[in-house]
């Protein structure tokens, strides 16, 4: 997603960003000087597992538990509000999802959050905040120019980047904060396509150079 970002996308005006994708989970690409930061297992930016509560019981996809992602991906956006309407809770959810809670996911909670249902509210404010803050902790690390955020729960819209900018703002060191534009993926839903597109792209036109390189030296 940072490869289309840079390829085709807003990125092209950054030389130093990062693409935060929330979705089904969380990941993210660092994007260095116009250069993926890859790591050395090619598994830099797995911001989603940064253990944000040590003593959660959500437990995380990886095994471990009060990761980022247990608390605020879209799968645990869905989970906290099955949770909510579990304990009894009053809320337009319950319509939403025709009475069953195990149909509820994260599209819905954004939507009632944003007609005003008080428990999708605060569900999904709570998640956003988690990710503001782990932004702002990226922002604090990197010193990027912008940060771009994709994925299905970017859908959401303002209800997400009002409540991150402001926990940007509230967390991260002043200077890096009032320097950073914090903006919506480029293509919305298609980032990931367009990131795989670019990934076989990239593949493509390293391989013409090997292969270039190689009929040199042949
Ligand atoms: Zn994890």
């Amino acid at each position: 997603m940072a490869l289309g970002e840079i390829w085709y996308g807003a990125g092209r005006n950054y030389q130093d960003f990062v693409m935060v994708n929330i979705g089904y989970g969380i990941g993210s690409g660092v994007i260095i000087r116009g250069t993926p930061l890859y790591g050395s297992l090619g598994m830099a930016g797995e911001f989603g597992h940064i253990t944000f509560d040590k003593d959660s019981d959500a437990q995380c996809e990886c095994g471990n538990f009060g990761c980022l992602e247990a608390l605020a991906s879209g799968n645990a956006i869905a989970k906290a509000a099955r949770k909510e309407l579990e304990r009894g809770a009053a809320s337009d959810l319950l319509q939403a999802c025709d009475g069953d809670p195990s149909r509820l996911t994260a599209e819905m909670v954004a939507q009632s959050a944003k007609r005003g249902d008080q428990v999708a509210w605060k569900v999904f404010d709570l998640a956003a905040e988690y990710i503001g803050v782990g932004i702002a902790g990226l922002i604090n690390l990197h010193n990027p120019e912008a940060v771009f955020i994709g994925g299905g729960v970017a859908q959401a819209g303002d209800i997400l980047f009002d409540r991150v900018r402001k926990a940007v703002q509230a967390r991260a060191l002043k200077k890096t904060s009032d320097a950073v534009s914090i903006l919506p993926a480029t293509f919305g839903l298609r980032s990931a396509v367009m990131g795989a597109v670019s990934l076989i792209l990239s593949g493509v036109v390293n391989l013409n150079v090997e292969h270039n390189n190689d009929s040199a030296k042949n």
